[in-house]
């Protein structure tokens, strides 16, 4: 018997470290950016039958588009059209996702759900693409999706698809903040970046590989490694060690986002800063009582309701099964 549907957990990610190097011939930044999967997730379901060629996505997140413009539809019709076989024996997609992941929040939601898809797909069609396949078909939708396949912690390159995965650390926690009324747009972002540094940029490849080899041999990196091998000594450091240069455009237009990620950075020793393209702040913490008490200290400070907060802990998975399988 095959199976027909499955659910799978979609990690967020939060970027430790965000350098944006320079142009691109395809008109995208070059990044050195340090991805690291995070424990709150949203559910996705992918279930498959025979019948008429169709992709349905259901989604009750007012945010969330149901249309072809959702991620996660994108991710089944680019599965569909790669893999003929596949969609020719099962071509009704159904695809239904819970979010716990705030949207347009800088933590690859929509990029989670879309690896969702393509990892789901891949067993319900029985393809046996490999790690590799699926995130090189990830990047076709996103420059975040081909990392939520695997997850974990990895050095990445490019548009932020090139990976190389870092050892897993594992009890350290975040304590995530977002204004529910506050969304970035990252194409806005990275725009307005362009805008005001593009003089600063690497145009040639060689600058821009010399400095991807500063930031693989460099002192987060290193840190990182001592971190995933249970070396805690020197933890404090990854405060100085972060950085976002998307900070530099969103922080001066957003007075909220900078009093938020002051109250946080006043909360751990270390530190905060917000992921990707923002709106989201998040606090390190070292461990999960330790994030707890620096939601709760935050949330003293900044009692507005329109203010969610979340703790979760660093995780080793990308996109991974939530249920057996049924058939
Ligand atoms: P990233 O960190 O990868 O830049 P993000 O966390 O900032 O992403 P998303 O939550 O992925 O942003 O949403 C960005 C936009 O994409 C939103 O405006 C949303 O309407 C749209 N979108 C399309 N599909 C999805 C999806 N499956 N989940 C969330 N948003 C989606």
């Amino acid at each position: 018997m095959t199976a027909n549907s499955l659910s799978l957990w979609t990690p967020a990610k939060v970027n430790l470290y965000l350098e944006i190097v320079g142009d691109r011939p395809d008109g995208f930044h070059e990044l050195s950016t340090i991805f690291q999967s995070i424990g709150l997730m949203d559910r996705v379901t992918v279930a498959v039958k025979s019948g008429p060629a169709a992709i349905s996505v259901d989604c009750a997140h007012p945010l969330v588009p149901n249309d072809h413009t959702n991620l996660a539809y994108r991710a089944a019709e680019l599965m569909a059209q790669a893999f003929p076989e596949g969609a020719d024996r099962q071509s009704t997609i159904q695809i239904a996702i819970a979010k716990n992941i705030p949207v347009a929040a800088g933590l690859a939601g929509g990029s989670s759900n879309a690896a969702a898809v393509l990892v789901g797909l891949n067993m319900l069609w029985e393809l046996g693409l490999t790690r590799q396949e699926l995130q090189d078909l990830a990047a076709k939708l996103g420059s975040d999706t081909a990392f939520c396949i695997g997850g974990g912690t990895a050095l990445a390159t490019g548009r932020g698809e090139v990976l190389d995965s870092l050892p897993c650390i594992s009890d350290l926690w975040v304590v995530l903040g977002k204004y529910d009324n506050l969304s970035i747009s990252t194409p806005w972002a990275y725009k307005r970046y362009r805008e005001v540094f593009e003089k600063e940029y690497a145009r040639d490849q060689d600058t821009q590989t010399s400095r991807h080899d500063q930031v693989r041999s460099g002192a987060m990196v290193r840190l990182l490694s001592k971190l995933a091998k249970g070396d805690r000594h020197n933890l404090e450091k990854i405060r100085a060690l972060l950085r976002n240069d998307l900070e530099r455009v969103v922080l001066p237009d957003y007075d909220q986002i900078q009093k938020l990620r002051e109250c946080f950075l006043g909360q751990t020793p270390l530190g905060a800063m917000m992921s990707g393209s923002g709106p989201t702040v998040f606090g390190i913490a070292a461990n999960g009582a330790n994030a707890k008490l620096i939601k709760s200290a935050v949330r003293q400070y900044m009692p507005d309701p329109e203010l969610s907060l979340w703790t979760a802990p660093f995780i080793a998975q990308g996109v991974h099964l939530a249920s057996d399988i049924s058939v």
